[in-house]
């Protein structure tokens, strides 16, 4: 089973007639078969997005986004064999709870473009090619961006502002 079944996977799973939003440890290492990547390995990986209050993890559940930023941690640390941090701070952990979450561009160009801000400065989707967007022009401009992108500027800041609520 490849990481694109895994991931195809727990999508459908968050969207299926049960709406799932939650998954427990379980049903996390069920997604995967039995040799790849190893069932420690997963927990140890799976463990570091629990707070404190959640101190035994086969009892453990974790929100979609977290799954996926948990599935996204395993694909980066398997693939290059590196590892990753030994732990995730309070802040980390509550912008990886958004992992998943795209909100809609607010710039005044329709540009069609989603955004998500688990990397903090923004990372953006899809869009029409045929219309800049004025966010994406407004990073890109430097130091001069306030003189010529207020707006862009502010619908930044609402973007961001509506991601970080709760979903
Ligand atoms: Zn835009």
């Amino acid at each position: 089973m490849g990481w694109f079944t895994v991931s195809n996977n727990l999508l459908a799973l968050t969207t299926n007639e049960l709406n799932v939003k939650t998954f427990s440890v379980s049903t996390f290492l069920h997604q995967f078969n039995s040799n790849r990547p190893s069932p420690r390995f997963i927990e140890k990986i799976w463990s570091r997005t629990l707070t404190r209050k959640q101190p035994n993890i086969h009892v453990s559940s974790h929100n979609q986004h977290l799954t996926m930023a948990t599935l996204y941690m395993l694909h980066i640390e398997t693939a290059s064999n590196s590892s990753g941090p030994p732990d995730i701070d309070q802040d980390q952990r509550e912008s990886l709870k958004r992992f998943a979450k795209w909100v809609p561009c607010k710039c005044k160009n329709n540009c069609d473009k989603e955004w998500n801000f688990v990397n903090e400065v923004g990372l953006s989707k899809g869009g029409n090619a045929k219309q800049k967007c004025g966010v994406e022009r407004y990073l890109e401009s430097g130091p001069f961006r306030n003189l010529f992108g207020r707006a862009d500027g502010v619908a930044l800041v609402q973007m961001r502002e509506l991601w970080c609520q709760a979903s």
